[in-house]
């Protein structure tokens, strides 16, 4: 292969949606499964440490990254195969979320509308099993290609190999974390029908026509805009915290408390907590501390009000965690991922 094109000392801040300052010693945006394998064993010469990185916007960087960064930017879309059920549909990981949720439309393969307007890659969705307005991606996935980072091989992950849960699935944990997501299949049903199970979306086609999909894609991208901070305008990762699910008990002793408290059932008698609900109980909505704030609209949303570290957003989340700990009785986890090396 001809020379990488490696480039040194690459700001990590216009990389990501957060937007706060670091550095990567190395960086190298690979658009074929060649270039991936070459930046692996070349990192691998220098002893150096390989983070991946897709668009930014689920990550969190406190420290400059001393080693390589790692950008899949593969490229390409096409319906791979059909079925009675189901249009097959695989995308390169460094295609656009939303730009691919679009095109599926436009194609007339329904069925991702109401995951529109999530920043980021293709290649990421599956690492934390992306979900809003009722779906997650997992009720769409038909199976992922992955480079083995250790073995330099492709594998092909099919539904049950990827252990999807909630914001989770395999590639976050210990068997999965040397895999690098080069293409993801989409299985889209030719039989569509609208997911509404979400309260806003319910409400507004309540009693009406039932909606197209493009309409449905068009409320989420309206709520959506309505709702989140634009991280071209103010820096942010999306929701810093998932929603704790808890045993029935707790929820009884919570609800007990706090009447208004938001919680949704969930199988085997657990309780999912409504984190935002919880932070802005705890007072916590639009309150600052130095440049890290939380969203005075969205409590459950970190925001860079300008010139933050990643250490002063870690910092207010540390506080915001300690406070509904305290409070609450409930531990929040990080959603967003901090950086680590894939391993060796
Ligand atoms: C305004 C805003 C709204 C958001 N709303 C939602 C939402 O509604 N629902 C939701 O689920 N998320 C949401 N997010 C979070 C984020 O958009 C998703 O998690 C998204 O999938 C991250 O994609 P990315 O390409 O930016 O990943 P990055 O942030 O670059 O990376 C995230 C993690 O995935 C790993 N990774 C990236 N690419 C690959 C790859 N090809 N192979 C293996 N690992 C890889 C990284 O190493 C890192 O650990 C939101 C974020 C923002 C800023």
């Amino acid at each position: 292969m001809s020379e990488l094109p490696l480039q040194r000392d690459i700001a990590l801040a216009p990389l990501t949606t957060l937007g706060v300052p670091a550095t990567a010693r190395w960086y190298l945006r690979a658009q074929s499964v060649e270039i991936l394998r070459a930046g692996l064993d070349w990192a691998r010469q220098q002893g150096l440490p390989v983070f991946v990185l897709g668009g930014g916007s689920n990550v969190v960087f406190a420290e400059d990254w001393p080693g390589l960064v790692l950008q899949p930017a593969l490229r390409g879309r096409a319906l791979e195969a059909t079925s009675d059920s189901h249009f097959i549909v695989k995308v390169d990981a460094g295609e656009n979320w939303h730009d691919t949720v679009a095109w599926t439309l436009e194609q007339r393969w329904p069925g991702l509308e109401n995951l529109a307007l999530i920043p980021g890659s293709v290649g990421a969705a599956p690492v934390q099993n992306i979900g809003a307005y009722g779906l997650e991606l997992e009720a769409r996935f038909h199976s992922l290609d992955a480079l083995d980072s250790r073995s330099g091989t492709l594998v092909t992950l099919d539904h049950t190999a990827c252990r999807f849960a909630y914001r989770d699935s395999i590639l976050k944990h210990e068997d999965g974390r040397h895999l690098i997501v080069t293409a993801v299949r989409f299985a889209l049903p030719r039989a569509w029908t609208p997911c509404l199970t979400y309260r806003e979306l319910a409400q507004q086609f309540a009693g009406g026509e039932t909606p197209t999909p493009r309409v449905i894609f068009d409320a989420v991208v309206a709520i959506r805009r309505r709702k989140l901070p634009d991280p071209a305008e103010l820096g942010n990762v999306g929701s810093f915290f998932k929603n704790p699910v808890v045993d029935a008990a707790t929820y009884a002793g919570l609800h007990a408390r706090f009447p208004d408290l938001v919680a949704y059932p969930q199988a085997e008698d657990r309780y999912k907590l409504a984190a935002g609900w919880l932070i802005d109980r705890a007072g916590w909505k639009g309150r600052r501390i130095g440049a890290a704030g939380v969203h005075a609209q969205q409590a459950l949303v970190l925001v860079n009000l300008g010139g933050a570290r990643g250490a002063d957003i870690l910092a207010l989340a540390d506080a915001v965690r300690t406070d509904v700990a305290e409070r609450f009785g409930v531990e929040l986890e990080q959603e967003p991922q901090r950086p680590g090396a894939l391993p060796a």
